[in-house]
């Protein structure tokens, strides 16, 4: 290895989030120790793992731990682990850049304001970086297991732009990383400031954390957490700050989760898992190739991050730790996909966590919502994808309906049905793109008027949320807009209207206008106020689905909506006594396409639309300047 240094430039995204964390941390520069001693501790058991296989790598060195060294008079920190440490490549890897996809969308949300800045970056997780919020120069230097001690490498940066890299010698195996405090930030050279911490964020680490400080005069440093696997220890021996300090470490958040199950299993198969529901949305959730998952332990021995294969895709918020006493130590992804425990645990965990959720929805309902609101259209996947979990889901929804008024999402099914009117043995709902579509649709006219509650269907994945439902508590779920609509009447009997033989005269002569602008046209039995709606057939394809398919491009069969006409409506009234036909028909369009506006859709031809409102406004006023010709004439 040369050892001649060169200077590299930071990753833009690493300059920008470098700048931003400075200003916005200020108010919590302490987490930097949380995050670098997570780091040494990550290195520790990645360590361990690799040594699985080679044994070698831990030649004589075999107790891992981590080191803390303070000097209060040169204003030194130093964070020391004898674990994997890095390579040159990996080095310039791991701190010059971020390899995680999406980062440049979310930093352009940064705006300057700290609270809301330091927010959004807990979201990202800060990670080595943070160093820089109380360093004004800090260097690294890092022997990777299995190099030799003159392959060593260190890094050294001011944190403003660049970084350098040169070769060195190196006893020690593994990464020591040395801050060179700010001035003010000089209490954490403080001894007992330190001890706090530590105390503070990571009691819950498995290595030994001691602290040696230069001003004790001792030689000898002395362990100062706990140093055993949290999930290790009891329920009752662990409080609640613990939890959420591991789970920091464990998630890379920087808030608080909102709720966490801690279980050991025994029997058959053996295994504990303490999983975390976080307090608020990644900024990658969205993501699909974000990484996921538990990490995984084997008799205590990490084993892998992000094991995907212990929760479905839905429950991919989920953060934790599965450890099982079963599973041979040198398995890899591949078998355990093939692995007969993982089916057993995978559908265990995921009852924990359903559980866990239900739990709250009814003892905690405040932070159920807030739960919903981070959380909600993603556990909507799983009523899709989960039938054998989709009576627990169905439990979790919650929705904005016609009975609270508000766009909140906060009704469940069972306070739905609670509400059902006699007789009543449907759900109703309404799918449309957004909430105030959806709160005045045409088409919820008849059970407003009824007191029959529907639930307002805005999220884009609704339109499969109920298809995938079908029913809840033996109500079958029907969408408002399509096919016909059995309304529970109010002595609690269906009745059907007949047609009489006038109103088929319009019906005919209003679809000989419209042509093959329609499939049908109907007398409507949901509307009140509105002249006319649209309706899709019972085997058409949902307008909102429709919509969201010809947006990513794909061909979607043609279909004609059912135009339904409220005859008791004035506008249709003087529409039936229209002799002139030319008049019907353009009016007749109009009811349509007012019918399709209303359902948020898109007209065909807005051009052609406009000219027949604009030749219809044009008769008004030609109407009412006759008028007023003609009471001008009456007073002469
Ligand atoms: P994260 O821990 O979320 O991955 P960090 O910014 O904390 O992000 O660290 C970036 C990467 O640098 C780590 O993923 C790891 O690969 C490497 N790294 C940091 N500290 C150490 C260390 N003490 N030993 C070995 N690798 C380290
Ligand atoms: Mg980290």
């Amino acid at each position: 290895m040369s050892d001649k240094r060169e200077t590299l430039g930071f990753q833009t995204e690493v300059r920008q989030l470098l700048q931003l964390m400075i200003h916005s941390m200020y108010s919590n520069k302490e987490i930097f120790l949380r995050e670098l001693i997570s780091n040494a501790s990550d290195a520790a058991d990645k360590l361990r793992f690799e040594a699985l296989a080679a044994p070698e790598l831990l030649s004589d060195d075999t107790e891992l731990g981590i080191r803390i060294e303070i000097d209060k008079d040169k204003g030194l920190l130093s964070v020391s682990d004898n674990g994997t440490g890095m390579s040159r490549d990996e080095l310039i890897d791991n701190l010059g850049t971020i390899a995680k996809s999406g980062t440049a969308e979310f930093l352009q949300q940064m705006t300057g304001d700290k609270k809301h800045d330091s927010n959004l970056i807990g979201k990202f997780g800060v990670g080595f970086y943070s160093a820089f919020i109380v360093a004004d120069k800090v260097v690294v230097e890092t022997r990777r297991a299995g190099l030799a001690a003159d392959e060593a490498v260190r890094w050294e940066s001011d944190g403003q732009g660049e970084f350098s890299i040169e070769g060195i010698e190196r006893e020690e195996r593994g990464t020591r990383v040395t801050l060179h405090l700010k001035t003010d930030a000089s209490e954490f050279s403080e001894p007992f400031r330190i001890e706090s911490l530590i105390r503070k964020y990571s009691d819950h680490i498995e290595f030994p954390v001691s602290l040696l400080a230069s001003e004790s005069g001792d030689d000898e440093a002395k362990v100062i957490n706990s140093a055993t696997a949290l999930w290790t220890r009891s329920r009752s021996d662990v409080s609640d700050d613990e939890y959420k300090e591991f789970y920091k470490h464990l998630s890379h958040d920087f808030a608080d989760p909102l709720l966490w199950s801690h279980n050991r299993v025994e029997g058959k198969r053996e295994y504990t898992s303490l999983l975390f529901i976080p307090g608020s949305a990644p900024f990658d959730l969205w993501n699909r190739d974000t990484p996921r998952g538990l990490k995984l332990y084997v008799q205590r021995v990490f084993i892998m991050d992000d094991a995907e294969q212990f929760l479905p895709l839905y429950l991919r918020f989920v953060k934790g730790v599965v450890d099982s006493s079963d599973l041979p130590l040198n398995i890899s992804r591949e078998m355990l996909q093939q692995s007969p425990d993982l089916i057993a645990m995978r559908s265990a965990l995921t009852r924990r966590v359903l559980d866990m959720l239900q739990k709250i929805a009814i003892s905690d309902k405040d932070n159920f919502q807030k739960f919903w609101g981070e959380f909600g259209q993603v556990l909507k996947e799983g009523v899709v994808e989960d039938h054998a979990n989709k009576d627990k889901l169905a439990k979790l929804l919650r929705f904005a309906t016609t009975h609270s008024g508000t766009d909140s999402q906060d009704q469940s099914l069972a306070d739905v049905v609670g509400r059902a009117r006699k007789g009543q043995d449907q759900i109703y709902y309404i799918l449309a793109d957004n909430y105030a579509t959806a709160a005045a649709s045409p088409h919820l006219e008849q059970l407003k008027k009824r007191g029959i509650e529907v639930l307002l269907l805005t999220d884009r994945i609704d339109a499969w949320l109920a298809d995938g439902l079908v029913e809840y508590d033996g109500k079958a779920l029907v969408d408002v807009a399509r096919g016909a609509l059995d309304l529970p009447d109010d002595d609690g009997t269906d009745a059907q209207d007949a047609v009489s033989e006038e109103h088929d005269r319009l019906l005919q002569k209003i679809q000989g206008a419209l042509g093959d602008r329609v499939a049908a046209v109907k007398v409507s039995r949901r509307l009140v106020d509105s002249p006319a709606c649209v309706v899709a057939g019972d085997d058409d394809l949902n307008p909102q689905i429709r919509r969201m398919l010809e947006a990513s491009g794909q061909t979607v069969p043609d279909s004609k909506p059912i135009l339904e006409i409220n005859v008791d409506h004035p506008l249709v009234a003087s529409l039936s006594a229209e002799s002139d036909d030319g008049r019907f028909g353009e009016l007749s369009s109009i009811i349509l396409d007012h019918a399709m506006l209303a359902e948020g859709a898109q007209l065909a031809n807005p051009a052609e639309y406009v000219q027949r409102i604009n030749k219809l406004l044009l008769g008004i006023e030609r109407g009412a300047d006759k008028s007023e010709q003609g009471s001008a004439e009456n007073r002469s």
